[in-house]
């Protein structure tokens, strides 16, 4: 088969383009000073160049591409198409992303007139004519920054992008609903089946976001394996297998989501069912909404209440209680001592020790309402918080694993100051935080 591009004409088409950057480089590192910033010049320059290159690679390549034996199907009714002529259009590629017009074969269908350019099919544009890449990259920045941000600051400075924040807003969106079934039904993310003496991790929690019309909850679930992680450096580790799913959704619509994720891990019984129990362990704050969840779709799942979310608790009252003092260290005291017990399932010395408390002169009505609540609060969960036995079993108690699940997937990028949400923007911008969290990485793209 011959070559669709022949390097020697390429190169003799980009020499003239070559030597005007050579020039231009020339120009604008014309003394010692100047060699502050070379490579800014070098790159914005390079990138330039690059953008003559894929115009002349397209240029040489595409008119090969309208023989009879590469015309396209119609995608109406399926018939060949036939090729009219060469037409122009507009593409952006991931060089510099600015429009650069280029010849495509242009095929009509004899029978229903459909028409298509057979660049946009071969690269699958959408109608802006924005590449795969470009895309991506544009909802990457627009999944870790404020879109004008993202625009200026990491698309633009960073990457050498031109893009304007609206832009990068609509792909978000566009990609954030594209991704959005997927990761309802359990597919964002890769799943494997359980090892030996593996469990499956299943942490839940909610998060208030700003809406037009007032507070909302977003829900969160993160699917884990305990043998996933890899030791960063002597004392990070890092997930290196992660399923996320962050919704708008009622809790009943949770459940299914969730058990479409989680059931891919799980080894099954001789009759083909899933085996819950001792296989998943779930950790959250103990809210009805979340127990009552597992209860329903993790039936049988070791229920533990995560460590970040009681000692929040348990810090908070503290606050309260010592408000007065000068010195905190009152209150970091007590705090430790209560962590201590319940570390070491000294559940009901700690219980005692709130009510009794509770009724010691010189706590104000609203110290007493806290020490009323956090003893509500663990008495009711008290089969949620037998940390010993969890560890002899060597199971993760939840020492911030959720708490900086919620951070990364929301916190982040979704509950800046300022930022409110509309209830079209949330849930695509929550999918797209979620692929983002993935690990191994998902792409942030259209199938
Ligand atoms: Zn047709």
């Amino acid at each position: 088969m011959p070559k669709m591009i022949e390097a020697e004409n390429l190169f003799n088409h980009l020499l003239p383009a070559l030597h005007e950057v050579c020039a231009r480089l020339a120009g604008a590192v014309s003394q010692p000073a100047d060699f502050a910033d070379f490579d800014v010049h070098v790159r914005r320059e390079m990138l330039h160049l690059g953008e003559v290159v894929a115009g002349a690679m397209l240029a040489q390549g595409l008119p090969s591409l309208r023989g009879r034996e590469r015309a396209p199907a119609c995608a109406t009714c399926k018939k060949t198409m036939t090729f009219k002529q060469m037409r122009p259009m507009e593409l952006r590629t991931c060089l510099t992303g600015v429009p650069q017009t280029v010849q495509s074969p242009y095929w009509q269908c004899r029978d229903c007139h459909r028409g298509e350019m057979g660049l946009r099919l071969l690269m699958n544009l959408q109608r802006d004519g924005m590449t795969q890449e470009l895309r991506e990259l544009a909802a990457i920045a627009g999944a870790n920054a404020p879109f004008g941000e993202a625009s200026e600051k990491l698309l633009g400075r960073m990457a050498g992008l031109t893009m304007s924040a609206d832009k990068v807003h609509g792909i978000c969106q566009e990609t954030g609903n594209e991704l959005m079934p997927k990761m309802e039904s359990g597919q964002l993310g890769k799943a494997r089946q359980l090892r030996k003496d593996e469990v499956l991790y299943v942490l839940g929690d909610g998060g208030m976001l700003q809406h037009d019309g007032g507070w909302k909850e977003a829900k969160l679930f993160i699917v884990f394996p305990s043998m996933s992680r890899a030791e960063v450096s002597r004392d990070r580790r890092q997930l290196t297998e992660r399923q996320v799913i962050a919704t708008m959704k009622s809790a009943d619509k949770c459940g299914p989501m969730l058990w479409d994720a989680v059931r891919k891990w799980l080894p099954k019984d001789q009759h083909g069912n899933e085996i819950i129990k001792g296989n998943v362990v779930f950790l959250s704050d103990g809210s009805e909404w979340l127990n009552g969840l597992c209860e329903e779709w993790l039936p049988g799942a070791r229920k533990i209440l995560d460590w970040y979310h009681v000692s929040e608790h348990v810090a908070e009252t503290a606050g309260v209680l010592f408000a007065m003092e000068t010195d905190d260290s009152e209150a970091f005291e007590w705090r430790e001592h209560k962590m201590e017990l319940l570390r070491n399932g000294a559940v009901s010395e700690a219980l005692g020790e709130l009510l009794i408390e509770t009724n010691r002169p010189g706590v104000g009505a609203e110290g007493k309402d806290k020490l009323r609540n956090l003893h509500g609060y663990l008495a009711k969960r008290r089969a949620q918080i037998d940390y010993p036995a969890a560890r002899s079993r060597g199971l993760d108690i939840g020492s911030g694993v959720i708490e900086s699940g919620v951070g990364h997937v929301m916190q982040q990028r979704m509950k800046r100051s300022g930022i409110r949400w509309s209830h079209a923007g949330s849930p695509p911008m929550l999918a797209l935080r979620a692929a983002w969290r993935c690990e191994p990485a998902v792409a942030l793209r259209a199938a």
